[in-house]
């Protein structure tokens, strides 16, 4: 598969110079200088160019050859680049190092190596060896640039520069092998371009290429080889292609024409011979190709080991990194241009919305670039780029859902307190609707924040929410309990009173029995009241239990202190002196009594006083005369099982059988002193209207 995307060549409409001059940037720069150190102005470069976001979409070529073979003249031509040609009059040395131009409407990255040919010049070979390991490992096509009177002569510059090539190569190859990250089989080529100038042609191309094979397979057989690659052939690694040009000065015509033809096989796909193959393509990104190239010529100055694919895996990691530290930063000013928190228990209904934007615009910046790096890598970096965005948003899902929480509580309270204000509800169908509504709520809202691989989870805040929901159905059952309890014991206060009344003022024997049937009827028709509700309630056996007991108690209690005020020794004596009055002033039939000399006072009064003073004790006790209409009631001490708030007097200790007790004995005897005393008055003043009666 091609590996340069379709579309528009990278800077194609822009004319260089125009761009290089717009940017105050040269149209070559010198990216190794004679002190062999590596520019820091190729990013720049880069930009001016336009190439810096091209991908995979630009090309990289080179050239080698002996010193004044015409190269810089030959890229200028093909490339419409600027580099230095030595003069023809002052035959003056070109300024050393590796000069890089952009061709001119093609994405193309030119590189003129100056002064490989050290052996000419009488230097050492240092410089040759390191700018051929360089251009190796980032160029595609190395253009070889011979005279064509060179071809066959073996033991020529060219060969010295071709062994080092070789050798070069084979080093590279061997320490990519060596890190098990070699290629094996499938071995990236460089295409090896001859180009012999000052043809004349009388030895047709195909001879020149046939002498010129033959000379490199004798030089490659002739290389000392590594283990494991003494079988290998230069078609191992590289192609090998060939082209003339008619010498400049004299067949400039030629030499013109020719050289067009070449320029064709630069540029364009379609053309037959074209050299860019996207075999060749080292694969390199184009912004990171500032950093990759500068990390290799450390490498190659420093004679340290050079392996290409951990270089490529160490570019790959930096650009990764570069990339999504700035693909954060965009998705943290994204972050901060949120608006701010809306406040406990209110909602952003946006929120989840903006932060899938923040997240899939940072990562889609991130991808852009990135993801032409190495595989591996890029995904590591994405993963973490991933995870630090999710770690940035979470505090946001967390609050968010917190409110969700608030909220779909308060709408749960209200919806149920205004349910109960209605006529006739059922308490636990109340709740469970409004149970389910919170929680569709509860979930709606998260569903809009857990984001897409964050391993966010509503669920703890939704437990909590259910929990809460929990805890308020309690409080309100507990709190509606209470008020049906109370509405029920007030309707048996008001239905007791009067027959309490009617019971008390008329003693008799069967005074307690009226008493507790009418109360158990009472109760009764209460507990019906209150089983009938509590249906709704949810309430379980052991809560309806506890309410009932709590029911009657109450109501036992509410019977006794309408008990005690009609048995507090003022209403006693009153009711005592009515039934002695009755007894003593009136006689048999009813009559007020005027008494005579021949009346037995004494013993009507002994027998009166004596019948009220035996009343004293029934008052005192509730104590029906038939057993079968007593009431039984468990006593507690301490605190009950009932949990209901309704029993807020239900942890008193209570005993049954003391409540049953009305008069304590000395009471009674109090009651009866008193009554003797206002017992006596009567008789006195009985007396005294006797004499009078008497004395008319
Ligand atoms: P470089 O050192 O290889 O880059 O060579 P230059 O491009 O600087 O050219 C060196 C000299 O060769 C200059 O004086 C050019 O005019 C001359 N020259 C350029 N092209 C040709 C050519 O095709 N044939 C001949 N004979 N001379 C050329
Ligand atoms: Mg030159």
């Amino acid at each position: 598969a091609d590996i340069k995307d379709s579309g528009a060549p990278a800077g194609a409409a822009v004319g260089l110079q125009s761009v290089a001059h717009g940017s105050g940037l040269d149209a070559k720069l010198q990216v190794v200088d004679e002190n062999q150190r590596f520019t820091s102005t190729l990013d720049e470069h880069m930009e001016g160019w336009q190439l810096a976001n091209a991908g995979f979409n630009y090309d990289v070529v080179a050239v080698f050859g002996s010193q004044s073979t015409g190269k810089s003249t030959l890229l200028n031509r093909l490339f419409g680049t600027k580099f230095d040609v030595m003069s023809e009059t002052e035959r003056r040395q070109t300024t050393k190092g590796i000069w890089m131009s952009k061709g001119q409407d093609m994405p193309v990255l030119v590189m003129d190596v100056e002064g490989t040919d050290g052996r000419e010049r009488g230097e050492d070979q240092d410089f040759e060896r390191k700018s051929a390991l360089f251009s190796m490992a980032v160029a595609e096509v190395l253009i070889v640039n011979i005279w064509e009177h060179q071809v066959g002569l073996y033991q020529g510059a060219n060969m010295g520069l071709l062994k080092t090539v070789f050798e070069v190569n084979l080093g590279l190859f061997l320490a990519a092998k060596q890190k098990g990250k070699g290629k094996g089989d499938t071995q990236d080529k460089t295409l090896l371009l001859f180009v012999i100038r000052d043809h004349i042609g009388a030895t047709p191309l195909a001879n020149l290429r046939a002498t010129l094979t033959a000379d490199l397979n004798r030089l490659w057989d002739g290389l000392s080889k590594p283990e494991g690659l003494e079988h290998t052939t230069i078609d191992t690694f590289f192609d090998l292609d060939f082209v003339t040009l008619a010498h400049k000065l004299l067949q400039p015509e030629k030499f013109e024409s020719e050289v067009v033809e070449l320029r064709k096989r630069f540029q364009s796909q379609q053309e037959e011979g074209y050299v860019f193959k996207s075999k060749y393509h080292k694969r390199i990104p184009a912004d990171g190709i500032s950093t990759y190239m500068g990390t290799i010529w450390d490498a190659v100055v420093s004679n340290k080991d050079l392996d290409l694919p951990t270089q490529q895996e160490l570019l790959a990691q930096f650009r990764c990194g570069e990339l999504a530290a700035s693909a954060f930063d965009l998705f943290s000013s994204l972050l901060s241009a949120f608006p701010p928190a809306p406040g406990p228990g209110k909602l952003d209904s946006s929120l989840g919305a903006r932060m899938r934007d923040a997240k899939s615009a940072a990562l889609a910046a991130y991808d852009e670039a990135a993801s032409r790096y190495h595989a591996a890598v890029y995904g590591r970096q994405r993963g973490e780029l991933v995870a630090k965005v999710h770690g940035a948003l979470a505090p946001l899902f967390a609050s968010q859902l917190k409110n969700a929480h608030k909220l779909a509580l308060r709408e749960y309270r209200v919806a149920i307190e205004q349910a109960l204000r209605t006529e006739g509800y059922d308490f636990a169908r109340v709740v469970s609707d409004a149970r389910q509504q919170a929680e569709k709520r509860f979930d709606d809202e998260a569903k809009k924040v857990v984001l897409d691989e964050s391993g966010w989870s509503p669920e703890e805040e939704r437990a909590a929410l259910v929990e809460d929901m929990d805890h308020v159905a309690e409080l309100l059952r507990k709190e509606e309990t209470r008020k049906m309890v109370a509405v029920i014991e007030r309707n048996i206060k008001r239905q007791m009173a009067e027959t309490v009344e009617y019971s008390l003022n008329q003693p008799s024997e069967d005074m307690w029995d009226k008493v507790l049937t009418a109360f158990k009827a009472a109760l009764q028709k209460a507990e019906d009241a209150y089983l009938k509700k509590a249906k709704s309630f949810n309430c379980t056996q052991e809560e309806m239990d506890a309410a009932l007991q709590l029911l009657r108690r109450r109501a036992w209690l509410a019977l006794r202190s309408k008990l005690n005020e009609h048995t507090a020794e003022a209403p006693m004596l009153v009711k005592l002196k009515l039934v002695f009055e009755d007894k003593f002033r009136y006689d048999a039939d009813g009559v007020p009594r005027v008494w005579k000399p021949e009346d037995d006072i004494d013993s009507i009064f002994r027998k009166a006083k004596e019948s009220v003073l035996e009343l004293i004790p029934l008052y005192s006790e509730i104590k029906p005369a038939d057993p079968a209409n007593a009431l039984e009631l468990p006593s507690s001490a301490g605190t009950t099982e009932i949990v209901d708030p309704a029993a807020a007097s239900a942890d008193e200790d209570f005993d049954f059988a003391e409540s049953l007790q009305l008069l304590s004995p000395s009471q009674q005897s109090a009651l009866s002193t008193r009554f003797r005393r206002e017992a006596d008055a009567y008789y006195v003043e009985a007396k005294r209207s006797m004499v009078s009666s008497t004395a008319q």
